[in-house]
């Protein structure tokens, strides 16, 4: 049985308690709600509440959260994204007059799931950014690349220095499995470059009970650097003949030869890798998923 290691306290958020989810005041009207893996954010406006994503995790919990905070309307929802497991309780908070609002791509994949949990967008746009100003606030929708699936945003909130990346990284934690399961693995090095560009004080990143900071991105990057340090230096070190004779595969049996290589390649890397569990939980778990993202992608891209 693989063992792994307890979770360090720096990553652990607030205990759930039996409502079962944490509401956490972020200031300037944002509120971050999680209920342990999954979270996001919602803004009180000066006439109602925009909300990020309705993930079926948190769906029924959702509307119990903003009571506790206001009794305006919820008038805006935005999509993150088009995975199932952010947006999979729309459908539960959608109502005639909600506008929600997400990037076009991200309109079609909803489009092509026919999911009834997933209310197509009435409103979307094309192309890079959105600007709007909601009942006072104003948010900026940047699409910079397919850095997890295309049509992600960048949800900024200028005026308040919040942002909402869904899915881009866990703050103390290593990425989930390969690499957020990234459609585009240079876009997801860039995008930790480009999240620190805007200005912010709080990002709400989509797993786990916490919210993080710009000192978490730049570790998330500095993490996710020592990954492709380690796959090109076993990339150059791993040589796939000998991979493959030390494995015994039979010498005609390309693919598998393959998948030994790679194996062997992550396998090396893998021992590359300076120490991070003290600055970043799940390192144990997702590595070797990590490192062979990382690994194809300074191979292929
Ligand atoms: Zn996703």
């Amino acid at each position: 049985m693989t063992e792994f290691a307890p979770v360090p306290g720096f990553a652990l958020g607030a205990e759930i308690p039996e409502s079962g989810y944490v509401l956490n005041d972020l200031g300037g009207g944002v509120y971050f709600v999680t209920q342990g893996m999954i979270n996001t954010m919602f803004v009180v406006t000066k006439k109602g509440v925009v909300l990020v994503d309705a993930s079926p995790f948190l769906g029924d919990k959702l509307p119990a959260a903003i009571e506790e905070v206001t009794s305006k309307p919820l008038t805006h929802l935005i999509y993150s994204h088009a995975h199932a497991d952010h947006i999979g309780a729309a459908h539960l908070l959608n109502r005639d007059g909600l506008k929600i609002i997400s990037h076009e791509i991200t309109g079609e994949f909803i489009k092509e799931a026919k999911d009834d949990r997933r209310p197509l967008p009435t409103e979307t746009f094309s192309g890079r950014r959105k600007e709007m100003d909601i009942h006072g606030v104003r948010f900026v929708l940047d699409y910079t690349g397919d850095w997890h699936q295309a049509g992600n945003l960048f949800i900024h909130l200028p005026e308040l220095r919040m942002m909402g990346a869904m899915d881009s990284f866990t703050p103390k934690s290593a990425p989930f499995f390969r690499l957020y399961f990234s459609a585009h693995v240079p876009a997801y090095f860039n995008a930790m470059d480009q999240l620190l560009e805007y200005d912010f004080e709080t990002i709400v990143t989509g797993h786990m009970a916490l919210p993080g900071t710009p000192e978490d991105v730049a570790t998330n990057r500095e993490y996710i650097r020592d990954l492709r340090s380690a796959a090109a230096e076993a990339l150059r070190t791993v040589d796939l003949k000998e991979a493959a004779a030390a494995a015994k595969v039979p010498e005609s049996n390309r693919q598998a030869e393959l998948k030994v290589w790679m194996d062997a390649v992550v396998a090396r890397a893998a021992e590359l890798m300076p120490s991070w569990d003290k600055r970043l939980a799940g390192t144990d778990i997702f590595l070797a998923d990590n490192l062979n993202a990382t690994a194809w992608s300074v191979f292929i891209d």
